[in-house]
């Protein structure tokens, strides 16, 4: 059986980056003859089985055409003459469109050693038109390979241009491009995928809340860098630092989208943008099907993320407020990942990336003072109904201020 090693397990082994799955092609059979040497069949869409061994996944190698509008109006050939050379034709970029067979011997019909080589994401063919993933993948694939000095060709930035402009991207389902952008979301320089997203006019058709924050001013005493826009990107590049966490990366992402929506009269302070973020991160949220655990931390984030800034400025009651509004108590991991998505939002601005953020440890510290308070001690001293919570407030604020005055010795 003529079988190929292809894809990002090619890809990936140029570049000698660690390899997690390997995809081959196989050329000359049918299904029949597959089933017949003992693997079994997976996907329906095109023929691709499982090896009876290793399990790894083995395609008939196959054209595909568009037929219609959107991912899935492909007409799929792959019948026995279909060439490896035509199977790498149908792929996204040069470098995923190369093959290793049983010999190491490469077959790279496009040139993708020479793109990776020179550190290029170039399209393979003028058929990268047909499916607007491929301007998703390539935004991940840009935020990916960002560290090796990856760029995208010229040729392949205006394709993905003017597959945005022809409306292309509206034919997308939000599964898929939540898939990529939390995919995205994890890897080394997320902002690169929002980057190349905004450079070609598709993070306003799938995230016009986000899209809008480019051109907004902050007051420069607190953000050198101004723009808003650009104080998101930095804010996931300190997320992407401090943690793999997908919610803290996604919180980081929305975090001030309610600065889109204060009144421009009253730039570059934007009062209240807290509370106005959580509807654009609902909104969001759901025409992308985000998972819960992400939205509601983002939400939280925006809406008390100047409350743990101010921390140490902070009356006890009001920290107790922070800790149960944010129901603390009985998710205090949640608690845990605003604190990190606060101190990625500190760190986020121009020339304080370095900067002491006491903050997420002084409120993780008022939590811990004010947890430790127990109910049992409130009933036994006699409390009933309602004054066990109040009790237990007023326990858990003399609580705090205890630890403030240790922490501040004052
Ligand atoms: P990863 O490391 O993220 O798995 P990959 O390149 O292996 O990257 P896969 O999604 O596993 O990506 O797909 C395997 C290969 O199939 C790709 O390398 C590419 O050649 C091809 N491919 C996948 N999706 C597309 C697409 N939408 N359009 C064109 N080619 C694609
Ligand atoms: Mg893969």
């Amino acid at each position: 059986m003529q079988s190929f090693l292809v894809g990002g397990a090619v890809r990936d082994k140029l570049l000698e980056r660690e390899v997690h799955d390997r995809d081959w092609v196989v050329v000359g059979e049918t299904v029949d003859s597959m089933l017949a040497a003992g693997f079994t069949q997976v996907g329906s869409d095109f023929p691709v089985f499982l090896h009876p061994k290793s399990k790894e996944e083995y395609a008939l190698a196959r054209t595909e055409r568009k037929s219609g509008k959107g991912y899935t109006g492909f007409v799929v050939n792959s019948n026995p003459n279909v060439t490896l050379e035509e199977d790498l034709e149908r792929r996204d970029l040069t470098i995923n469109a190369m093959a290793l067979d049983q010999n190491q011997q490469l077959f790279d019909p496009f040139n993708g050693q020479k793109d990776l080589d020179n550190r290029v994401l170039r399209h393979v063919s003028p058929a990268f038109a047909e499916d607007p993933l491929r301007v998703l993948r390539v935004a991940r694939f840009a935020a990916r390979y960002h560290q090796y000095g990856f760029q995208i060709a010229p040729e392949t930035a205006l394709l993905m241009k003017q597959m945005v402009a022809q409306g292309e991207l509206d034919h997308l389902v939000p599964e898929r491009v939540w898939k990529e952008t939390s995919r995205a979301l994890l890897e080394n320089d997320p902002d690169i995928f929002f980057e190349t997203l905004r450079a070609c006019g598709a993070l306003k058709v799938w995230f016009p809340e986000l899209d809008i924050l480019w051109g907004i001013p902050n007051p420069v005493q607190w953000h050198p860098e101004i723009d808003s826009g650009i104080h998101t990107m930095m804010v996931i590049q300190q997320a992407a630092k401090l943690t793999d966490n997908l919610a803290i990366r996604y919180a980081a992402l929305v975090h001030d989208l309610g600065k889109g929506l204060t009144d421009p009269a009253q730039w570059p302070s934007h009062r209240e943008h807290e509370e106005l973020g959580v509807a654009p991160i609902r909104a969001l949220s759901e025409r992308l099907k985000v998972p819960n655990d992400c939205k509601e931390l983002a939400i939280m984030t925006s809406e008390y993320h100047t409350h743990v800034h101010r921390a140490l400025e902070l009356r006890p009651a009001t920290i107790l407020k922070v800790l149960n509004q944010c129901d603390a108590w009985r998710k205090p991991e949640r608690f845990k990942d605003l604190l990190t998505t606060c101190t990625a939002d500190a760190k986020g601005r121009a020339g304080l990336e370095d900067r002491d953020y006491p903050q997420a440890n002084f409120m993780w510290e008022a939590f811990e003072a004010a947890n430790a308070v127990a109910v049992k001690s409130i009933i036994e001293a006699g409390a009933v109904g309602k004054n066990i919570k109040l009790r237990l407030n007023e326990k858990r604020i003399h609580a705090i201020r205890d630890f403030k005055q240790r922490y501040t010795g004052k």
